[in-house]
């Protein structure tokens, strides 16, 4: 080991920061968050430090650096960009063996600043040695995604309760049961950063009230369209905690990759040739996972509030008293849009944008001659099957037959075509595409040609 990992105590105690740059405001802005009693000496200053001296967040020591300032200091870190009067301050600092930090110089500090994830009081801290700190920094954007925002607050909530848990709970099994429940209660975590005491004050009665084994939960958590890089943080994070992901059709290989390894899959979508599960049977589905205890991912394409059905599984799901919560993913509307340089509004051609289904249910029809109006973009899913009808009614409503459209076949993923053309065409270019694709039609569609930058083919 090169170096000793270790958490220091820096609440008022004072310490130096050598430097007045913008490398300097980065120390400093660590320094003020551990609450010490800051002294930064420095020719010249820029600006922020002194707004924080004004504050009274620090204090200011104008001129060259001094010996006399090591005086009483716990810890100093040397952040100029002379290097010459770094060195200064690491052999004075060493002399009076205090702990000195010189910014970008691991060999010539006595300790090196690692990579931090703060979810305070919950701290991680990464560190290459300084071999690399661009590594150490990579690392610690992943640590950053997969630890929720709100854990320092359950961390903290942990501390009060120990003794009250202790006195619960016989065993330690029975403890570690609960703790791991309480970690990953994510409506908890999110009442907590709401402040919101009723609602932790219910929550906290659920997890010591119910028996351990009833506490099922289902999140609905929107996958996005495709490219796994679009998930949400907090949909990574409900994916590598569940115990069973209920998952269909639209949702990507990629994405199903990231489920944690031991988690029961269940795929609920049609595949060629069979009926996808009727959706009373997916609602039993996910009644019978989260009433066994299980914590349930159900697992949709784009979001789920966005012709999903989401909304119709949470009804069941509160009919029976199970706890849920929701996760918003990107839609296909969007994703589409920009993976295909298609903006959906613009300030010269669009003032709104309306998501249209096409496939709405058979005593529904659509309002056509509001679809027709001008300055508005259409975004129609599940539309391929009714392109002739949706060219038809358009125009007949007094649409231009010249209003340019896309096709957008498997938007964002690698296998995305996009076919554009004019509405009179529609019916017959959809002929080209095949599901899932989204059809777009608004003057909007002509900026591609100036903003496509997703792939290199425009099939006319
Ligand atoms: N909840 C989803 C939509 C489900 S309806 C969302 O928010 O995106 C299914 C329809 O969505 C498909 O018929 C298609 O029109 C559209 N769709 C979903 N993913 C798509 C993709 N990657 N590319 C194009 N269209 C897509």
């Amino acid at each position: 080991m090169d170096y000793l990992p270790i958490f220091c105590q820096l609440q008022q105690k004072a310490c130096l920061l050598v430097g007045g740059g913008e490398v300097a405001e980065r120390k400093a802005r660590l320094l003020m968050d551990a609450g010490a009693d800051i002294t930064v000496n420095a020719k010249e200053f820029t600006p922020q430090f002194d707004l924080w001296a004004k504050d009274g967040k620090l204090k200011q020591a104008h001129g060259e650096f001094s010996p006399a300032l090591l005086e009483g200091v716990w810890l100093v870190i040397a952040a100029t960009d002379d290097e010459n009067v770094n060195d200064l301050v690491f052999q004075q600092a060493s002399e009076r063996q205090i702990f000195c930090n010189v910014v970008d110089a691991p060999k010539r500090a006595s300790f090196i600043m690692p990579s931090i994830i703060d979810r305070s009081p919950l701290m991680v801290a990464v560190s290459s040695g300084g071999k690399s700190p661009v590594l150490a920094r990579l690392l610690r954007e992943k640590l950053e995604a997969i630890l929720p925002q709100h854990l320092g607050q359950l961390a903290r909530l942990a501390g009060d309760l120990r003794q009250q848990v202790k006195d619960k709970f016989s065993t330690i099994t029975l403890r570690r049961r609960f703790w791991e429940r309480l970690f990953a209660h994510d409506r908890l975590a999110q009442s907590l950063a709401n402040q919101d005491a009723a609602m932790v004050d219910k929550h906290l009665t659920d997890l010591f009230e119910q028996p351990l084994e009833q506490r099922g939960e289902v999140v609905l958590v929107g996958a996005g369209p495709g490219d796994a890089g679009l998930l949400t943080l907090k949909g990574l994070q409900q994916i590598q905690q569940a115990d069973v992901v209920v998952y269909d059709r639209l949702v990507s290989d990629d994405i199903m990759n990231l489920v944690r390894r031991d988690a029961e899959r269940i795929f609920v979508g049609k595949r060629a040739g069979y009926h996808c599960v009727p959706q009373d049977e997916i609602n039993q589905i996910l009644l019978r996972n989260a009433r066994n205890g299980k914590r349930v991912v159900r697992l949709k394409g784009g979001d789920p509030f966005i012709f999903g059905r989401g909304g119709e599984e949470l009804e069941v799901l509160a009919d029976d008293s199970i706890a849920f919560s929701v996760v918003p993913g990107i839609t296909a509307a969007s994703g589409c849009s920009a993976y295909s340089g298609i903006p959906l509004t613009h300030r010269d051609y669009a003032q709104s944008v309306r998501l249209v289904t096409g496939h709405a249910k058979k005593d529904t029809s659509l309002d056509w001659a509001n679809l027709a109006a001008e300055k508005q973009t259409l975004v129609f899913y599940m539309g391929l099957n009714q392109a002739a009808e949706i060219e038809a009614q358009l125009i007949k409503h007094g649409m231009s037959k010249s209003m340019p459209i896309a096709l957008v076949e498997n938007g964002t993923s690698v296998q995305q075509k996009v076919v554009t053309g004019e509405l009179s065409a529609l019916g017959e270019l959809a002929l080209q595409v095949e599901s899932p694709s989204l059809i777009i039609v608004g003057t909007v569609v002509s900026l591609r040609d100036k903003l496509n930058w997703f792939s290199a083919a425009t099939k006319k």
